[in-house]
């Protein structure tokens, strides 16, 4: 199945000049949906990992269905003020503005291996603050997972030394 055709382009959102990759028709069609999930997962198949990590929110979206499937357990970075426990935070700089990011600091025990997954890859940002919280907290990167990657923002570049995988780009 050509799964790309699931993903929809919108043009200026949320932001004039951003070509927003919209993956809820993805979401939407059953075997589309099951097929990207059953795809991520065959790339992680001898990985050797104990959580999963997802970004809210479209990295839940993948993230928990292949803890489920993989019978590992799922652990939330979330944005900020909803994580009720006591919480590490990180800023960072994004392809439409700035935010930050939390995690429990209980989430995370010193040796724990992760998966970090989101729905796409594009400056990096995103994903190099998730990987200073989790290398914060004693936790090893076993990879990071994506649904799409934009290749010209060149996200990748922050992430060298680390296995990073995309189950589509451009
Ligand atoms: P970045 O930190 O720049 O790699 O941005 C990644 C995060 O922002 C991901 O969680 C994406 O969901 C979202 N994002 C950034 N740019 C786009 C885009 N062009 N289309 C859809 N989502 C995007």
């Amino acid at each position: 199945m050509d799964l790309k055709k699931f993903i929809r382009d919108i043009p200026n959102f949320p932001k004039e000049g951003i070509i927003f990759k919209d993956i809820t028709p993805l979401l939407k069609d059953a075997e589309a949906f099951k097929e990207a999930i059953d795809k991520m997962i065959e790339y992680y198949r001898d990985a050797e990992f104990d959580y999963i990590v997802g970004i809210e929110a479209r990295g839940f979206l993948i993230g928990a269905p292949m803890a489920i499937e993989m019978g590992k357990g799922f652990i939330p970075i979330r944005k900020p003020g909803k994580l009720p426990a006591d919480i590490l935070s990180k800023d960072y700089d994004l392809e439409y503005g700035s935010n930050r990011i939390e995690i429990h600091r209980d989430a995370i025990s010193p040796g724990d291996r992760v998966l970090i997954i989101d729905d796409l890859l594009a400056t990096g940002g995103t994903i190099a603050a998730a990987v200073e919280l989790i290398e914060e907290l004693g936790g090893q990167v076993a990879g990071i997972g994506f649904l799409y990657e934009l290749s010209e923002l060149k996200g990748r570049d922050l992430l060298t030394g680390y296995d990073v995988f995309s189950l589509m780009k451009e």
